[in-house]
């Protein structure tokens, strides 16, 4: 058995209590493949009308401007430890209207998840949560609920490999999307990687809280343009009507630390980046 860290990409024999090469705890994970499930014996059927229906059927994926998906589609999140991508993946799925399930194997169901889950405002009875399961139980819980989109965070962990995502669509009536987030380290792309984005309908890039798209076999609608590079934040602006009060007096505080440490900037002689959105300092104060 090879064990490999998602940080540094690091490859031990036996798992280590943490990694040697980047000093991480909790970022090695075993490679290999899972067991065979009864999920991956099960016939594909599909009627040419379902088929069709589903290559014309071309709409915006949830939470990613300028993204289209159509009638099916296999969606890939690929990125570096915390660029955002667990935080998009939540968005996508909270957007997506029916029961969706989230398969959480990097972090368990635990109060993190939960603060996440929070601060993104994601508070719906039909967003499903899974820790640990192998792939039948997955796809019992995706088939009882009849949900129409999964997200696998992340597919390295999860053992996930790329034409089992595509099985997992073709077996399933009611679902509609998948979305494989999926590691990737500083030494390069991980385990299945390539796999993946040759698997996948629609890749997205993610790095520092931005997404890139870098595949798509679904055309934007027409009228809109082709050749831009579609680019956004993962983490959209929240308007402040919908902060609760307790996050606009911590903004309020935030704006007057920042004043405070713009008056110390100025007093002393350095020159702060201006920013119009912070208040102008009272009366008197020396510019500089
Ligand atoms: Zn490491």
């Amino acid at each position: 058995m090879v064990w490999r860290c998602f940080q540094c990409g690091d490859s031990y024999d036996d798992r280590p209590a943490f990694c040697a090469g980047c000093g991480q705890t909790g970022s090695v994970y075993q490679l290999g493949r899972r067991a065979r499930a009864e999920i991956d014996g099960a016939l594909e059927i599909a009627t040419a009308a379902d088929l069709v229906r589903q290559a014309d059927h071309v709409e915006q994926l949830a939470g990613c401007p300028g993204v289209m998906v159509g009638g099916q589609a296999l969606v890939v999140l690929a990125g570096p430890p915390g660029s955002g991508k667990s935080s998009l993946a939540t968005r996508i799925l909270d957007g997506t209207p029916g029961p969706v399930m989230y398969v959480s194997v990097e972090e368990a169901p635990g109060p993190s998840l939960g603060q996440r889950l929070a601060r993104l405002g994601v508070r719906r009875p039909d967003f499903f949560v899974i820790g640990w399961g192998d792939a039948d139980q997955v796809a019992a819980v995706l088939r009882q609920r009849r949900c129409v989109a999964v997200a696998i965070d992340s597919v390295q962990v999860a053992h996930w490999h790329a034409r089992e995502l595509r099985h997992l669509l073709a077996v399933l009536p009611s679902l509609r999307l998948i979305v494989a987030v999926s590691q990737v380290n500083k030494k390069g792309e991980i385990a299945g990687t390539n796999e993946l984005l040759h698997e996948a309908d629609v890749a997205l890039e993610v790095v520092d809280l931005q997404a890139r798209l870098v595949k798509t076999r679904f055309s934007p609608v027409q009228g809109e343009s082709n050749d831009k590079p579609v680019v956004f934040p993962v983490l959209l602006p929240v308007l402040p009507s919908a902060l609760p009060s307790d996050e606009v007096r911590l903004q309020g505080a935030t704006v007057r630390q920042l004043r405070v440490v713009r008056n110390a900037l100025v007093s002393s002689g350095s020159q702060p980046h201006r920013d119009a959105s912070l208040p102008e300092p009272p009366v008197g104060a020396d510019r500089g």
